[in-house]
């Protein structure tokens, strides 16, 4: 089976990592809704909450809270959405189960899509480094 994400979670494919735990990894989307959106993900491959033990879900839980806490801190943000999209018909493109991040600002106007331009990758780098530091 080749997966993106299991190839991200094994260091096989080029990532912006902001975070990483035994279970989980954080990193930028790099086609991203919003500056500083970000993927967290379990190591193993899970396909959907359909597949995930409780045990490792909850896991996966706290790597989130940490991930948002972090992204919101480090691009200022004062609202943040957790999306899972959770199957095909709900827009899941890639399967691997993963949580979006995505920074909100008041009235910032976003409707949220996950078909986006491709980030620049000096752009990536920035916001990388700006994240990692507030875990
Ligand atoms: P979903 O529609 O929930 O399956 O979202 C998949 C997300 O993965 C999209 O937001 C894509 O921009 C993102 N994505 C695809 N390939 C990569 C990659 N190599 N690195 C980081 N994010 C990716
Ligand atoms: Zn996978």
């Amino acid at each position: 089976m080749d997966c993106i994400f299991c190839n991200i979670a094994q260091k096989k494919a080029e990532a912006f990592i902001v975070y990483e735990d035994e279970d989980s990894i954080a990193f930028l989307d790099i086609f991203p809704s919003a500056k500083g959106h970000t993927l967290v993900i379990p190591k193993k491959h899970y396909e959907n909450i359909q597949a995930i033990p409780d045990k490792d879900f909850g896991k996966m839980m706290v790597a989130v809270k940490k991930t948002a806490n972090a992204v919101m801190k480090a691009m200022a943000s004062n609202g943040v959405n957790l999306v899972l999209n959770n199957g095909k018909a709900a827009g899941q493109l890639i399967m691997h189960l993963h949580f979006h991040i995505v920074p909100r600002f008041d009235n910032d106007g976003l409707k949220l899509s996950f078909l986006n331009k491709k980030a620049e990758k000096e752009e990536l780098e920035k916001v990388c480094g700006e994240v990692k530091k507030y875990f």
